[in-house]
C-alpha cells in the first residue's frame, strides 16, 4: 500500500475529533498504567497520531517516557499521542487491542487503552474467573463485567478514562488471556446488561461470599434494592471458603497506624454474619474501627473478608475467616456451582441481583 494512503487511512481510523456516534459510545477507555515514568511499546506498523492530526511512523519497538510535563518519544516532546498498529500493541509485557492513548499526568505517564467494549470483555473473563468454568457462569461473568463497565462509563463521563485495570474496578490484562470460551461467553450475551428500573445496575461482585452475600449498605452505606444480600450455600461446594492468617502485632500496628497494640477483640456482627467493628486494645485505650476499614488497612488479600474470628497470643494475631471479597452482589464461586447445578446465566444473575432485568445495550438507550 502507498505510504501516504496508509497514513490517511490511519488518521481516519484513529478519529481524533470525530463526532460522537453510536460506535464511539460502544468504546471503553481503561487506564492500564498510571504510575510509570516510561513504557516500552512493540507492534507491527505502529503509528502515533498527534493532536494536530499529524502521524508519526514508529519503529517496531519504541520507548515513551515523561519529561518536563510532556511525553517524550525519540527526543521530541508531545502533549498527547494516540497510537495504533496493524495488530495488538505490547505495552511492556502485555498486549492490547485497539488504540493506546499516552499523556503526562502529574509527572507520570498515563496510558489509556481505548477499545470496543465487547473486545475488552473477552480480555476480562480470564482475569476475573477461568473460562474453563461452566459456560453459564462464564456468560454470567460477561454480563456483570459489561454492566459494571457501562455503569462506570456513565458515572465517569467526561473523565480521561472509565475504568482502572485493577481490582479497583475490574482486573484487565489486555488480550493475552483471551480464548475461545471467553469469547463465546461474551458473544452469546452480546450487548446484554443488567438493569433496574431501566438503568444499568452497579454490578458489584466478589470471589466467594462464605455462605451469605453482603448488603451494600453495610459496606458502602448505600442501600441498593438489588444488592440486599442473599443466602448462598453454593460457594462452599467444591471450593475452600475458609482462610487462616497469622500476623505479628507489630505489623498490625504499622498497618493500622496505632501504637502499643496488645489485643484485638470482635465487635458485633451484622445480619449477614460479617463484623461491624473490630476493637483494638492499646496501651493508650481501646480504638473501635469499622471492620471494612480494618480489612482495607491490613490488606484486602491478607484479611480476605470481614467474617472472621481472631486470637492474640505471644505477640501475634491468628485470624480464621470465611469468604473472599466484600461479599456484595454475585458470588463468583457460587455462580460456578449454580451453573454446574444446571441453572442458566439469567437465573444465576436474577438470584444474586434480585429484581433486576436483562436488557440489550442499544445505541439509542441513552447509556
Ligand atoms: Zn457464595
Amino acid at each position: 500500500m502507498n505510504k501516504l494512503l496508509f497514513l490517511i487511512i490511519a488518521i481516519v481510523a484513529l478519529g481524533w475529533s470525530a463526532p460522537v456516534s453510536a460506535v464511539e459510545r460502544d468504546l471503553i477507555r481503561v487506564a492500564i498504567s498510571r504510575a510509570a515514568d516510561s513504557v516500552n511499546l512493540q507492534g507491527d506498523g505502529m503509528l502515533a497520531l498527534r493532536e494536530t492530526g499529524m502521524a508519526v511512523v514508529l519503529p517496531p519497538a519504541a520507548t515513551v517516557s515523561v519529561g518536563h510535563g510532556q511525553i517524550m518519544l525519540d527526543g521530541t516532546g508531545y502533549r498527547r499521542l494516540r497510537i495504533t498498529a496493524a495488530g495488538p500493541i505490547k505495552v511492556n509485557t502485555k498486549s492490547y487491542r485497539g488504540v493506546l492513548e499516552l499523556s503526562a499526568s502529574n509527572g507520570v505517564l498515563l496510558v489509556i487503552n481505548e477499545l470496543p467494549l465487547e473486545d475488552y470483555l473477552v480480555g476480562v473473563i480470564n482475569s476475573e474467573i477461568s473460562s474453563t468454568w461452566p459456560m453459564e457462569s462464564v456468560k454470567a461473568q460477561a454480563v456483570i463485567a459489561r454492566t459494571y463497565a457501562v455503569a462506570k462509563r456513565i458515572e465517569r463521563h467526561g473523565s480521561p478514562y472509565h475504568l482502572e485495570a485493577t481490582v479497583m474496578d475490574q482486573v484487565y490484562s489486555g488480550s493475552d488471556l483471551e480464548d475461545s470460551r471467553a469469547a463465546r461467553g461474551v458473544h452469546e450475551t452480546a450487548g446484554q446488561v443488567l438493569t433496574y428500573h431501566g438503568k444499568p445496575i452497579q454490578a458489584f461482585y466478589h470471589a466467594t461470599c462464605g455462605g451469605k452475600t453482603e448488603d451494600s449498605s453495610h459496606v458502602w452505606g448505600a442501600a441498593l434494592p438489588y444488592l440486599k444480600g442473599v443466602d448462598c450455600q453454593y460457594c462452599a461446594l467444591g471450593n475452600s471458603n475458609t482462610w487462616e492468617q497469622a500476623l505479628s502485632l507489630s505489623r498490625l500496628e504499622t498497618a493500622l497506624k496505632v501504637a502499643g497494640l496488645t489485643d484485638i477483640r470482635l465487635g458485633p456482627r451484622n445480619s449477614r454474619d460479617r463484623l461491624k467493628t473490630v476493637l483494638l486494645s492499646t496501651s493508650h485505650g481501646t480504638v473501635t474501627m469499622p471492620a471494612t476499614k480494618f480489612r482495607m488497612a491490613v490488606g484486602s488479600t491478607v484479611i480476605k473478608s470481614t467474617n472472621f474470628t481472631v486470637r492474640v497470643d505471644d505477640g501475634s494475631a491468628y485470624f480464621s475467616g470465611s469468604g473472599y471479597g466484600h461479599g456484595v452482589g454475585l458470588c463468583q464461586w457460587g455462580a460456578k456451582q449454580r451453573a454446574l447445578d444446571g441453572f442458566s446465566y439469567s437465573e444465576i444473575l436474577s438470584y444474586y441481583y434480585p429484581g433486576t432485568e436483562l436488557r440489550i445495550l442499544a445505541p439509542d438507550a441513552g447509556f
